[in-house]
């Protein structure tokens, strides 16, 4: 047990939240969590997906523990059971909030808008570790208007999802996102269930090529053995062919199934799915202010053999923007923060993400406490948003990430 009660404040009660939250109770610190939404709100948001990590690689040793001794134990999913992000949330994430160890310490539906220190600027005592004999300020806000609170160590683990990268060329947004993209369009649907009258018989335009995209494309082009016409034109930056990068010998069969299946429909030479490769988008208009209304897209593509840059222009129904997520830096901007300029992540880490080459995330590890580390004494930044632009955090690594923040954190 800490000899005496740290104040830690976690922001996001998601997976690593949560887990961080117990594992400091249980040491004996006095933990908060802020959620913004509900428990595991983000996870809930894709919630029809299936984790292609099995369950006995989502849950710490101590979340289980907890949840299944003593007189209100409860049955969890086998290891090797693959849920969806829905069943995690209602089989593991919410039980776990509801254990009387963490009573009272989980604040749904409030927002952490800033964090700061109580008497210093950004710009006082520069990278010196006196910074943390002055508690963290967190301006939170919720129905009940604004209010602060204080702490001794603050866990950023309020994820990436949602907050999103733009798809115009460059990665910035493109002439006329802003106005035609809504926030929803950057989120991955439910093409086989409660969306799927938004998609069936459509023409949807995917742009993206990671494993989001990947999911919305399958998702379509199943839609369309009902209803044929439904179209799926798949739009990918990269020349690279096939589309979807597989892992040799995958452990996750799972995603070596979405990766093949997607492939698959990419190169097909006919079927519900036209592939572009090396098409950045230029500019979408809308035409109409409706939420469902067809929207034009110009593509352009560099023509290698002409050495020259060509336009084309797309009317589709839909468009899916899976282009990746980023963290909202914004929280810990009064903060002495050392970010990486390309990822955004904190640099330590970020620095040992680079040298880690591998596309496979189940072979990464956590890089260790120092990683963790950056000028602001008592911050420790850990779960997704950790990854900073870097889609390969997987939920194991950041179990980790707790582990090796509470050795630095000291009683
Ligand atoms: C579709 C999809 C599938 C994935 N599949 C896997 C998988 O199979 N295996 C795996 O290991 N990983 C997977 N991941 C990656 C990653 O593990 C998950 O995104 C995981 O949910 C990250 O957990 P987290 O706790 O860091 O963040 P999140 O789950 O994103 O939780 C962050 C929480 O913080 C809250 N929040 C945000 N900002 C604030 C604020 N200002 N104030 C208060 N609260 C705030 C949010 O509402 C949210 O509840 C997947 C990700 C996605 C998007």
């Amino acid at each position: 047990m800490a000899s005496e009660r740290k104040r830690i404040a976690i922001v996001g009660a998601g997976p690593i939240g949560l887990e961080a939250a117990l594992y400091a109770v249980q040491a004996g610190y006095d933990a908060q969590v802020y959620e913004r939404g509900t428990v595991a709100a983000n996870v809930s948001r894709w919630g029809h997906v299936k984790l292609f990590s099995p369950f006995g690689m989502n849950a710490s040793s101590w979340g289980r523990e907890a949840l299944t001794t003593g007189p209100d134990a409860c049955a969890l999913p086998t290891d090797d059971a693959l849920l969806s992000g829905r069943q995690f949330a209602r089989q593991y994430l919410r039980p776990l909030s509801e254990l009387p160890a963490l009573a009272g310490r989980i604040h749904e539906q409030v927002r952490v808008d800033s964090l700061g220190r109580s008497h210093h600027w950004k710009g006082d005592l520069i990278g010196d570790a006196a910074r943390g004999d002055d508690p963290f300020r967190l301006l939170l806000s919720g129905d009940y208007g604004e209010r602060t609170r204080l702490a001794d160590v603050v866990l950023d683990c309020s994820g990436t999802f949602g907050n999103h990268n733009w798809v115009g060329a460059g990665g910035m947004p493109c002439v006329g996102e802003r106005q035609a993209l809504l926030a929803t369009d950057y989120l991955l649907p439910d093409v086989a269930g409660a969306d799927r009258e938004r998609f069936i018989g459509k023409t949807t335009l995917v742009v993206g090529s990671g494993y989001s995209a990947a999911t919305a494309v399958v998702a379509l082009a199943e839609l369309a053995e009902a209803d044929p016409a439904t179209r799926v034109i798949w739009g990918t930056r990269s020349n690279r062919t096939p589309p979807i990068t597989s892992i040799e010998g995958d452990s996750l069969v799972e995603r070596a199934r979405l990766c093949d299946a997607a492939n698959q429909l990419a190169m097909a030479e006919a079927g519900p799915v036209e592939w572009l490769p090396g098409r950045l988008v230029r500019r979408i208009q809308r035409e109409a202010r409706e939420p469902d209304a067809r929207q034009t897209v110009c593509l352009e593509l560099h023509d290698r053999q002409e050495n020259a840059t060509v336009e084309e222009e797309l009317t589709v129904d839909r468009i899916i923007a899976n282009v990746g997520y980023r963290p909202d830096r914004r929280l810990y901007e009064e903060l002495q923060v050392h970010e990486c300029y390309a990822s955004s992540a904190p640099m330590k880490l970020a620095a040992a993400l680079l040298g880690d080459t591998s596309a496979d995330c189940t072979v990464q590890s956590s890089h260790g406490p120092q990683a963790l580390q950056n000028p602001e004494p008592g911050l420790f930044i850990l779960g997704a948003k950790s990854y900073g632009r870097d889609s390969r955090f997987l939920i194991q690594i950041g179990l980790q990430q707790i582990t090796d923040a509470f050795t630095l954190i000291g009683p």
